[in-house]
Order: structure tokens, then sequence, then C-alpha cells
């Protein structure tokens, strides 16, 4: 693994550690590209507060820390500057007219909340109604389709409890989508060591039989868990169980100037 493009920062308020220990870290784990992704923050109405997001008021300072120790690393690792994004057909435009205001390089998609933050709800629940299921499904594909996400977080963040086959029916229209859009899905570190529903065994089951790419995403919150799969127990036997490979796990980033590009 050369790549990791999951990376949290202390300004999401639940990690810790500095910007220098995640890149000393990624260097010491051997990789050569290391991408800050934090929660990005959102246009949400005044008196609104989401205390699991940088502030929009914080986006010069991310920057332009990123942007020194992208010099200052120059040639032993590549920095790049990048957002975990929520996408909400209410508030993204105006987010991303925001954030095309700063230097770019990429955004993940990680869909935390189904139609938004504010008017929906958490997908991580859990989930027992298949209307909520569906409901994530649509803002995720929604999301996908924008064609301005490199890849998507843990696809399978919706903690549904019911039925395989409902869950399949549904679920699966996110990797056809991630297949014809070319968009790669992400099997989450975090999640797995953790011991969280995520990664879930029915969701890569039915996603590694329709072969779709895959990217390994450390979803860092702390400065160690910039750390090769092996590193993190049990990883590498889920990965094999799957027949899953992701290879060095570089990615193709997407056009960075992409964000330019919506209306
Ligand atoms: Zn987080
Ligand atoms: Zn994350």
């Amino acid at each position: 693994m050369l790549a990791n493009y999951h990376t949290h920062t202390i300004r999401c308020n639940h990690a810790r550690g500095s910007e220098r220990e995640y890149i000393e870290n990624a260097i010491k784990e051997g990789f050569t590209v290391l991408g800050f992704s934090d929660h990005t923050p959102q246009t949400y109405p005044e008196g609104f507060n989401s205390w699991i997001r940088m502030a929009l008021s914080e986006i010069p300072e991310y920057t332009s820390t990123l942007l020194t120790l992208k010099e200052e690393y120059k040639g032993r690792i590549d920095i790049l500057i990048g957002y975990e994004v929520e996408y909400s057909r209410r508030f993204f435009p105006s987010l991303i007219e925001k954030l095309r205001e700063y230097p770019l390089d990429f955004l993940i998609q990680g869909q935390h909340f189904a139609i938004n933050e504010v008017d929906g709800f958490y997908v991580g629940g859990p989930v027992d109604s298949e209307e909520d299921l569906i409901s994530y499904v649509n803002t995720t594909i929604e999301g996908m389709e924008t064609g301005l996400f490199t890849y998507l977080a843990h696809p399978d963040l919706v903690n549904y409890t019911g039925p395989d086959d409902i869950y399949c029916k549904h679920m699966r229209r996110i990797v056809e989508k991630s297949l014809e859009l070319d968009i790669p899905l992400e099997v989450n570190m975090y999640g797995f060591s953790d011991g969280r529903w995520y990664p879930c065994d029915r969701f890569f089951r039915m996603a590694s039989e329709m072969s779709p790419k895959f990217v390994l995403g450390c979803d860092a919150h702390d400065p160690f868990m910039v750390r090769q799969p092996e590193h993190a127990p049990g990883l590498t036997e889920f990965l094999e169980k799957y027949g899953i490979d992701c290879g060095d796990n570089l990615v193709t980033l997407k056009d960075p100037h992409a964000p330019w590009k919506l209306a």
C-alpha cells in the first residue's frame, strides 16, 4: 500500500495528533502519498452546529498548514489536500463554491447522512426500514453522479438491520454505479479495526462478485492509524476471503479542477 487518501485532523473534533505526526508515521509505514481528507465543513443554517467536522472559518488555516507541509516534505512523500465530503442536494452546491476558493487536490465522498445532516438521518443508526436504506442509496448515488469524487469511502456505512435480500437488492445499485462511473469503493480500515459493523461481509461478498475497483482507506483519526493492512490484525484475511486486491492502492485522482466545473 503506497497511498492513503483518508486522513483526518484535530479540526473535526474527534481525531487527535498533529499533521506532522500523521506524515511521519506515513513515511515510517512506507507510504509515498498521504492525502488529508478531513470532514468537510458545511454551509448549514445559522444556529445548526455539527460537532463532527471543521468549521468553514477553518478552511484557510487547514489549507495553508497543508500547503506548508506539502512543500516541506516534497521528495519524501506527496501530501495532498482534500476533504471527506457529505453530499446533499441542499448544501453541496454552496459548499463546492466555498471549497473552490482554495487549492484542492481531491475529494472523497463519505455519506454519513441520508438526505442531509439537517433534514435527514444518520445512516449508522441502526436503520431498520427499507425506505431509509433506499434513501441512503439514493443520496449516495446522487453524490457519485456529480463526478467530483475520487472514491466512495465506507460504501457500506449504512447499518441496515433487515434481511440480506432487501439489503443486496438496493446496495447492489451502489456497486453498479461504481462500475458505470469508474469510482472505486473503499474498504474502511478504521471500521474494521474498531470492530464496527463495516466493512460488512454481506456487502463485500456481493460487491467482490461484481468486481468494481476497490481501495483501502485508513480513515486515520490518530497518527498510528496510518498503517499497512498487515498491521491491522485480521484485515489481510478479510481481503483474502473476498479476493479483494487493491494493488499499491494508488487511484487516479479526478481532475483537481473539477470543482470549478460545477455551475
Ligand atoms: Zn471521523
Ligand atoms: Zn473519514
